[in-house]
C-alpha cells in the first residue's frame, strides 16, 4: 500500500499526493459510501489507485451487493466454516463443491447461488445437517471404491476367459463346438 510522499513508482522521482475521494455506489436503491484514495505526482502528472486498496474494495462491494440480495457475505461464509473447525478443502468436499470455488466466496470474488447459501444457512443452524452431510460424503466415497474394485475384477474376468478361450483354441475343435452347445 502507498502512502502521502512515497516515491512515485512511475518516473521514481516526486513524492506522492494521496487524495482521498469519496464515492457512492447505488445498487437496488442501497447506497454504499467508498473512500478511495488516488495517488499523483508533480513531477511526472501520473496519477493511480493502489492495487491492494482496490482488490479490498472489490470484496467490500461484493459483500455490499450479497447483503442487498439476502446473501450471506464473505466473511459470514468463513465464520460458519471456522465454528465447524474445517479446513476450506473438508467444508468444500462436504458441500460438494470445488475447493477453488469455495476459496472464491470466502474472498468475496465469487457470490455464491441461492441454492448454497441457503445450505449454508441450514448447517450454520441445525449442527447435525453438517453430520448427515458428511455420513453421505463417506458413503459416496465407499461406494466409488467399490464400483473400481468391481472394474478391476471384471477386467480379471475378461482375463480368464481369453486364456481359457486361448486353451480352448489349442484343443480339438469338437471339444469346442459341444462346450459352445452346452452353454447354448
Ligand atoms: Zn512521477
Amino acid at each position: 500500500m502507498y502512502k502521502q510522499g512515497d516515491t512515485c513508482p512511475i518516473c521514481g522521482s516526486g513524492p506522492l499526493k494521496a487524495t482521498k475521494n469519496k464515492e457512492d455506489l447505488e445498487y437496488k436503491g442501497h447506497i454504499l459510501s467508498l473512500e478511495l484514495t488516488s495517488y499523483s505526482c508533480d513531477v511526472c502528472h501520473e496519477s493511480f489507485f493502489d492495487n491492494e486498496e482496490m482488490k479490498a474494495n472489490q470484496k467490500t462491494v461484493k459483500d455490499f451487493h450479497r447483503s442487498v440480495d439476502g446473501l450471506l457475505t464473505s466473511d459470514e461464509i468463513k465464520k460458519i466454516r471456522q465454528k465447524y473447525g474445517l479446513s476450506q478443502r473438508e467444508f468444500a468436499r462436504i458441500l460438494g463443491v470445488g475447493e477453488k470455488s469455495f476459496t472464491k466466496y470466502e474472498l468475496g470474488l465469487v457470490g455464491q447461488s441461492r441454492g448454497m447459501d441457503n445450505l449454508l444457512r441450514i448447517i450454520d443452524e441445525i449442527p447435525e445437517s453438517l453430520t448427515l452431510l458428511k455420513r453421505r460424503m463417506v458413503a459416496k466415497e465407499k461406494d466409488r471404491e467399490r464400483i473400481v474394485t468391481t472394474i478391476i475384477d471384471i477386467g480379471n474376468y475378461k482375463f480368464e476367459r481369453k486364456k481359457s478361450s486361448y486353451r480352448l483354441e489349442g484343443t480339438k475343435s469338437t471339444e469346442n463346438t459341444s462346450n459352445e452347445y452346452q452353454a447354448a
